[in-house]
């Protein structure tokens, strides 16, 4: 069940100290914000249920 529509999925204070886990670039938000974008390598992160996954890549393929 959705909760009240916000601009953001994330709290501000968290979406501000997440970094990508592979380089530590800054992450932003896609343009649907169901995900963040590393900066760097372009990765997304899904966020689920206003939890952004910040899984590297290699083990989020291995699941
Ligand atoms: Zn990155």
């Amino acid at each position: 069940m959705p909760r009240k529509e916000t601009s953001d999925p994330i709290p501000k204070d968290l979406y501000d100290i997440l970094a990508c886990p592979v380089d530590k670039a800054d992450v932003k938000y896609t343009k649907d914000k169901t995900g963040l974008q590393c900066q760097k390598c372009k990765y997304v992160y899904p966020i689920k249920e206003g939890i952004p996954i910040m899984l590297p890549p290699q083990m989020q393929e291995k699941q």
